[in-house]
């Protein structure tokens, strides 16, 4: 970095590294170019004046990536489908969890994962994922990227380094290069988890067999930058749905990806164009969100891990699908080890007596709520075989693990006991 570093930029004190704790509460807004207010105000504007035609001249130049020599170094304000200053402080702490080297916001998870997909595959190339995806992603994939020229192909999230190469090796002899290897882990509803680092070296191969090294995509919204840091495995970029763990108050929906900048610059572009950028007001939302991510997650976990461990010995309960459980010699456990900081806060469970006993259990929920979405400061719970995941065809439920009878839970920050009497009582009915 050749920037000199501004004061609202230091990352360190006296030598003392900052954590990101401590740098979400200020990093990237100076007050005093806002009368001294602490917080952010909210930009509710669409344009940004320019002081000289010039200025205006040289900024659409930095904008269209054609600068020339004496052109402005930092990227200025011009309209705020490009950029907005709320939007410049949430990007920036949004690099700070993932230690990314920069980061955007926008208007959903969704547009995050089309916008990045639109941006790095382009046609004649391939792009091979994980399996189970979030419905959504996977649904993009499957039927709208082919008709862009962008084929597919999967690999079972729990797959070997050399089960991921093998269907890598494959997609390639059938369709071309892959431009993007995109995964999500833990992956929704059964939380199996995907070996980024695996992922990375198989990119790494297929760049010495092909000429081209895909983009390594991880899905982080499960766990949240706090449970999992994809891009510390080798992950180029960490995207999510802020919707989730990092709003984390079920209020809003926003997307986000953290990374490489020279991956962002493309997307940055991309985004540009389709205008899938996110709002001023919900920047600011999000900056205040993220200032308690780390408590809120810290909770949720602890929560999780009272109310797993509660059901695990429960007598109308088959399983728990929460990762410290995996049984010692399950390669899924050195994974869990190797690659999360956290156990996460959603996890799923199976209520023996199928789907009717489910529903059951569920309509006699007092506390927790019923709904879909997860990460918010309430606890969820839904039945993904009749809701979210209701399009999953059976043969692929069977091969991932995936009962009538499963519910899956995303765990508030309540007081523990008040969840596990809810879970109690509700159970009595199944
Ligand atoms: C919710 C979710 C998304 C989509 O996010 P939106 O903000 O709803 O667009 C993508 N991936 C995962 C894993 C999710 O849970």
């Amino acid at each position: 970095m050749s920037k000199p570093q501004k004061s609202y930029r230091k990352r360190e004190i006296a030598g003392h590294t900052l954590s990101p704790e401590s740098l979400v509460m200020g990093f990237g807004y100076d007050p005093f170019m806002s009368e001294g207010s602490i917080k952010p105000p909210i930009f509710m504007t669409s344009t940004f004046a320019f002081k000289s035609a010039r200025e205006g001249e040289a900024l659409f130049r930095r904008l269209a990536g054609r600068m020339e020599v004496g052109d402005p170094e930092d990227a200025d304000l011009i309209y705020t489908r490009f950029n907005n200053p709320n939007m410049e402080v949430l990007e920036d702490r949004l690099t700070l969890y993932d230690d990314g080297e920069a980061a955007l916001a926008f208007s959903s998870g969704m547009s995050a994962i089309t916008t990045a997909l639109f941006a790095c595959a382009e046609p004649g190339t391939g792009i091979l994922h994980s399996s189970p995806l979030y419905g959504a992603s996977e649904v993009f994939i499957r039927s709208f990227m082919p008709d862009w020229g962008v084929r597919s192909a999967e690999f079972d999230a729990w797959s070997t380094e050399d089960q991921i190469l093998k269907a890598a090796r494959d997609a390639v002899a059938r369709f071309g290069p892959i431009s993007v290897i995109f995964t999500e882990s833990p992956a929704n509803p059964t939380n199996a988890l995907v070996d980024i680092a695996a992922c990375a070296r198989v990119a790494s191969i297929l760049e010495q067999e092909t000429g081209r090294r895909p983009i390594l995509m991880c899905d982080n919204t499960m766990m949240g930058p706090v449970g999992h840091k994809p891009l510390k495995h080798g992950a180029d970029l960490a995207l999510y749905s802020l919707t989730k763990y990092v709003g984390g108050h079920s209020d809003l929906i926003a997307g986000g990806i953290v990374g490489n900048d020279e991956i962002l610059t493309k997307v940055r572009r991309m985004r540009n164009y389709l205008g899938t950028m996110l709002d001023a007001h919900s920047c600011w939302l999000l900056t205040r969100s993220l200032e308690t991510v780390q408590l809120r997650m810290e909770r949720a976990f602890s929560n999780a891990r009272i109310c797993a461990n509660y059901l695990k010995d429960h007598p109308k309960v088959a399983r728990v699908m929460y990762p410290e459980f995996l049984a010692a010699g399950d390669p899924q456990r050195k994974v869990f080890e190797e690659q999360c900081d956290a156990a996460g806060a959603t996890f799923s469970f199976d209520v023996t007596g199928g789907k009717e006993a489910a529903f059951r259990m569920l309509d006699k929920l007092q506390l927790i709520k019923l709904a879909v979405s997860l990460g918010g400061t309430e606890s969820l719970m839904c039945h993904p075989g009749s809701t979210t995941h209701s399009a999953v065809p059976a043969d692929v439920r069977a091969r991932i693990g995936f009962t009538d009878g499963l519910i899956r839970f995303s765990v508030g920050i309540e007081a523990p006991d008040d969840l596990v009497v809810d879970l109690k009582q509700a159970l009595e009915h199944v």
